[in-house]
């Protein structure tokens, strides 16, 4: 039996696999920073919690599993820098963290780069592959948070609720939009497909 570090219940990692349809380091390192969470802010079941990710990765599934901040109910929201950092709100009093993962020193880092970048890869590679990946993954659940996470205050003030607003009709495509996404052009309505549409990006 592997000492884990981490206090999540197997049945917790299994619905995050579950949820996210495998087992990766990502995923290993968005429970680890839920883990954290939870102990600090909550699940967003119980208390105001939302969540910032700084990254659209594997990791993010944890977090909408674990702390039910999820995409659809706009508790979760992903401001992708390419960073594995998230940070964590309670709205009712103010609570709040940010979390930036830590660099892990890894043994097999260069043969797991090797092979990732091998772009025909034999069964044995490939198999040789996953049992790094998953070795990694469970080096994850073992280290103490601390290790893997530093602890910082957050950047930014907690987002405001996103209040429902009215829509509008696109005058192009005739879609209904939500008037904070409206943009006008030359005195029409449009939705922001349309104008961009009419006015690309240079
Ligand atoms: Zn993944
Ligand atoms: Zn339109």
């Amino acid at each position: 039996m592997v000492f884990l570090s981490t206090t999540l219940t197997e049945e917790q990692i299994r619905r995050a696999e579950e949820f996210h349809g495998h087992w990766c380091p990502g995923l290993a390192w968005g429970l680890r920073a839920a883990e954290w969470a939870l102990r600090e802010v909550g699940c967003a079941g119980d208390e105001d919690v939302v969540t910032v990710a700084e990254t659209d990765m594997c990791g993010v599934d944890a977090l909408q599993v674990l702390l039910s901040c999820t995409a659809g109910k706009g508790n979760l929201l992903i401001r992708n820098r390419g960073k594995v950092a998230f940070s964590f709100y309670r709205r009712g009093d103010g609570v709040s963290l940010r979390l930036v993962a830590r660099t892990l020193p890894d043994p097999a880092e260069e043969e797991t780069r090797t092979l990732r970048e091998n772009p025909c890869r034999t069964a044995e590679q490939e198999a040789r592959l996953g049992e790094l990946r998953a070795a990694r993954a469970r080096r994850i659940l073992e280290l103490p948070l601390e290790e893997l996470f530093e602890r910082k205050e957050t950047t930014e003030p907690v987002p405001p609720v996103a209040p429902m607003e009215p829509s509008v009709v696109c005058a192009a495509c005739g879609e209904k939009v939500m008037e904070t996404h409206a943009r006008l052009r030359r005195g029409r309505v449009l939705c922001e497909a349309c104008f961009e549409t009419e006015m690309p990006r240079k």
